[in-house]
């Protein structure tokens, strides 16, 4: 977290050092707003290696002339002005020019609204009518939309995001601009895209921009998310990014596609809820033992979702809490004991065993006790 007023701290030394400094970017705008800032990001005609000389500093982005600088025990990202080159494929441009001049630097920014610089004497300071749109409530880029989503797809994304977290209207060149260009998404980076459709599905107004997505068609150059969001339309609330992702894949055949870069711990997870999904509607003792209170709480949410009727999720809650056996480690009698009793050697077998045991105690075909174990053991044993 940064503030505004520590901020005005770090604009006012790099004044003092002969540079120009001005607060940018969400902060100007979520301050203008009233909302809650973020982090605050401050643009300077100093040098990096100059900022360096003046602040403690962690080399953050370097090569684009960004260093995060400490100062009162809060972090900034301060940023040399600078024109960008072509975007290809990536977090950054491809080359970077720093530059004098500050009108420069708002230029290659994505929306108005984000172009808005605030100065130590707390003066506004709009080359882009930033104020104007902020007041209309409107997204509208930079100087030509075609241009600048030309230049980075990503903005695209970014305009839904924004509106998401601000419930603005995207203004009618830029959403038209967005129609005609979404199949340029599919060069981005998946990451990028991930991490704001992440955003998106979080802000408040997350219906807003994903009607927005529909009428851009931008949610059919999603891999795998069409119906998911259509779905989601239908209905009042939105979900949380799990229960998101989990529905979208049930719908899309319970495939989750190769082109998402989650974690691999987030596609398992996706992936197997999806299936799970799909696979019941009722999560008993089996599947509880199998997948897991977890899944199994998140596939119910999907099957919640695509059919309101039924929420079991205080069912499943107590199918799991009177589970009569969690694990295999519960079972009341050891590998060890099974390999004494049996006389045979260690080995697949014993693995075997055990599920055999777990599936008939979960079964209530039989008690997990050790003398009904024994009794099981000796009659299955091969
Ligand atoms: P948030 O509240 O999500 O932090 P933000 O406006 O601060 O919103 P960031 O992603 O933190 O957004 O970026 C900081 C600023 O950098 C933006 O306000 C915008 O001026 C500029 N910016 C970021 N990404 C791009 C981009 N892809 N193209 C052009 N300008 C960008
Ligand atoms: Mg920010």
């Amino acid at each position: 977290m940064s503030t505004i007023k520590t901020a005005k701290g770090v604009l006012y030394e790099l004044k003092k050092a002969g540079y120009e400094a001005y607060i940018v970017g969400g902060a100007v705008r979520d301050y203008l707003l009233r909302m809650p800032i973020n982090d605050v990001d401050i643009t300077t005609n100093a040098r990096p290696h100059q900022v360096n000389k003046i602040f403690r500093t962690i080399p953050t982005g370097l090569k684009y002339g960004t260093l995060t600088v400490l100062y009162k025990d809060e972090k900034f990202e301060v940023t040399t002005y600078r024109i960008d080159g072509e975007y290809q494929d990536d977090r950054h441009p491809d080359n970077v020019t720093f530059s004098e001049d500050v009108q420069e630097d708002v230029k290659r920014r994505d929306f108005t609204i984000n172009g808005l610089l605030l100065s130590d004497k707390q003066e506004i300071i709009d080359f882009v009518e930033g104020q104007k749109d902020l007041k209309a409530k409107l997204i509208r880029t930079i100087g030509d939309p075609h241009q600048r989503f030309n230049e980075d797809a990503l903005r695209m994304m970014r305009a839904f995001y924004f509106q998401s977290k601000l419930g603005f209207q995207i203004e009618t060149q830029t959403r038209d601009a967005i129609f005609e260009l979404k199949d340029n998404l599919k060069n981005v980076a998946m990451e990028r895209i991930v991490n704001e459709m992440i955003k998106i599905i979080q802000g408040e107004h997350a219906k807003r921009a994903f009607k927005s997505m529909v009428t851009t068609q931008v949610h059919e150059v999603l891999p795998g998310l069409k119906k998911g969001i259509e779905h989601i339309l239908t209905m009042d609330d939105m979900p949380f990014v799990d229960s998101f992702f989990a529905l979208c894949f049930t719908l899309n055949d319970g495939i989750v596609p190769q082109e998402w870069t989650f974690s691999n711990k987030h596609r398992h997870r996706y992936q197997q809820a999806a299936v799970l999904a799909r696979k019941t509607k009722v999560f008993d003792a089996y599947y509880l033992y199998t997948y897991g209170i977890d899944l199994c709480l998140l596939a119910n949410k999907v099957n919640f979702m695509l059919d309101r009727s039924k929420n079991l999720k205080s069912e499943i809650e107590e199918t799991y809490q009177n589970l009569p056996i969690q694990s295999e480690l519960d079972l009341k009698l050891r590998a060890t004991e099974m390999i004494e009793i049996t006389g045979k050697k260690a080995g697949a077998w014993l693995k075997d065993m055990q599920h055999q045991m777990v599936l008939a105690v979960l079964k209530k075909e039989m008690k997990n006790d050790k003398e009904s174990l024994i009794e099981f053991l000796n009659k299955n044993i091969k």
